[in-house]
């Protein structure tokens, strides 16, 4: 068990049970970040707002903080003495400065609790053993959080970081794990490379796989091509877990595979439109959190930029909290394409309906007519199929029709991976910013 005195259980309960939790959370959340908080309390006294008359109802009332300003006054932030922090990641998106989110001891405890309880939902159990094949280094929080949350829930963790495919094959073979955490591209991959060294990937030990960083489900929760994959590949339960390092606030899917649940002891959910109203259940918004019991960096209203669903009914397995559904995209990254919304998770995942596409990147530039243009720059090799064909199924699939260009395979993966970002990069952006 984690060390972080939550309400483990607080999402089977009954509504009023959970607001009442979450009014008495957000109360004490926000008296801290007026006392401790040198931006909120500048903010608060800027905006004329009394934080103790602030309750759920009032909260959509108060302004919200973008990741710009989280940048920006990045050690306005701080809300405790320096010797209180004992962990410092970086956050980047791809090309924005990196920004330093702090964490304390308590801070610690939370992510761990909030992992423990998450990777719970999904069905996995102290007699499970998990495989981590994302790393810990790096200044990410990502691969800590799940060692740490495995530890708590009393599972064994197996660290291989971004390890070589040979080395997870090794392990796999002598250690047996139970659940892979990965991003689902390389999981596939990996599925693959077992294949072609004789060991079929569905017959191993592994009969759950936690999903980080890419979506396996789309709009309408609709398995995408590479979810299906994984299934098949595994013969395994595929779960999403989504997160956000600043609010230290994950959402992980239950067994019922219907969308991350939140866990109301630790954030409060909004998705809101781009005049930062809330949206109606089921329509796209930007994911915005107010993370609870943080002691570091508290937050209000923080702006993740990430775009997805909001699901409030009871999920099936008997959780009352919202769900959120899959990333759709970066809002950042939201394209107007004659009057179609397209996000790049929605032409990734339509490449990959595509056989033989290779190495790819996409370009989004504006043009005169104020819509923007999508090219698709596809890698050269034998197999690729006539950029005409693969034009229209596209065309089919996201009813917009890109422009595609055939460049030099070496070209289009030395776009991809620049040693100047820490992953892979599929996407640049041309248009003047907004
Ligand atoms: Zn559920």
């Amino acid at each position: 068990m984690s060390r972080f005195n939550g309400r483990p259980g607080l999402e089977f309960e009954q509504s009023d049970t959970i607001r009442r939790v979450q009014e008495e959370e957000l109360k004490k959340h926000l008296a801290r970040c007026a006392r401790r908080s040198p931006y909120y309390r500048r903010l608060f006294k800027e905006a004329g707002v009394n934080p103790a008359r602030v309750g759920l109802d009032a909260l959509a009332g108060l302004p919200v903080t973008a990741k710009d300003d989280f940048a920006g006054h990045n050690a306005e932030f701080l809300a405790v003495p320096a010797e209180k922090i004992v962990y410092i990641v970086l956050d980047t998106g791809t090309t924005e400065k990196p920004t330093q989110v702090m964490y304390t001891e308590r801070d610690l405890n939370r992510l761990a609790y909030n992992e423990e309880i998450s990777f719970a939902s999904c069905g996995i159990s102290a007699r499970d053993v998990v495989l981590l094949t994302c790393t810990m280094d790096r200044c990410f929080v990502a691969g800590l959080a799940y060692f740490m949350g495995v530890r708590a829930l009393g599972a064994a963790a197996v660290r291989n970081g971004h390890g070589t495919l040979a080395s997870h094959l090794e392990i796999i073979k002598s250690i047996r794990p139970t659940v892979l955490v990965g991003v689902p591209s390389f999981l596939r991959k990996l599925a693959f490379f077992l294949g072609e060294k004789g060991v079929a990937a569905e017959k191993t030990s592994v009969r759950k796989l936690v999903c980080i960083g890419e979506p396996v489900r789309g709009l309408g929760m609709v398995e995408l091509k590479l979810g299906q994959d994984l299934r098949k590949l595994w013969n395994a339960d595929v779960h999403s877990t989504y997160a956000s390092s600043e609010c230290i606030t994950s959402f992980c899917e239950c067994t019922a595979q219907q969308g991350g649940h939140l866990h109301p002891d630790l954030a409060i959910l909004e998705l809101l439109d781009d005049r930062n109203q809330p949206v109606p259940p089921g329509t796209p918004g930007e994911v915005v959190l107010t993370p609870l019991g943080i002691e570091g960096m508290p937050l209000i209203r923080f702006k993740t930029g990430d775009v997805s669903v909001l699901f409030p009914e009871p999920c099936r397995c008997g959780r009352v909290s919202p769900r959120l559904g899959p990333i759709l995209g970066r809002k950042q990254q939201m394209m107007k394409v004659r009057g179609t919304t397209l996000y790049p998770q929605a032409v990734f995942a339509a490449l990959d309906e595509i056989p033989n596409v290779g190495e790819y990147y996409l370009e989004i530039v504006g043009d005169a007519e104020l819509s923007d243009e999508l090219v698709i720059h596809l890698g050269a090799h034998t197999n690729l199929p006539p950029p005409e064909w693969i034009r229209e199924q596209l065309q089919a699939r996201l009813r917009v029709a890109p422009v595609i260009a055939v460049d030099a395979e070496e070209t289009v993966r030395h776009h991809v991976y620049s040693p100047q970002f820490r992953k892979p990069v599929r996407v640049f952006d041309r248009r003047e910013s907004l």
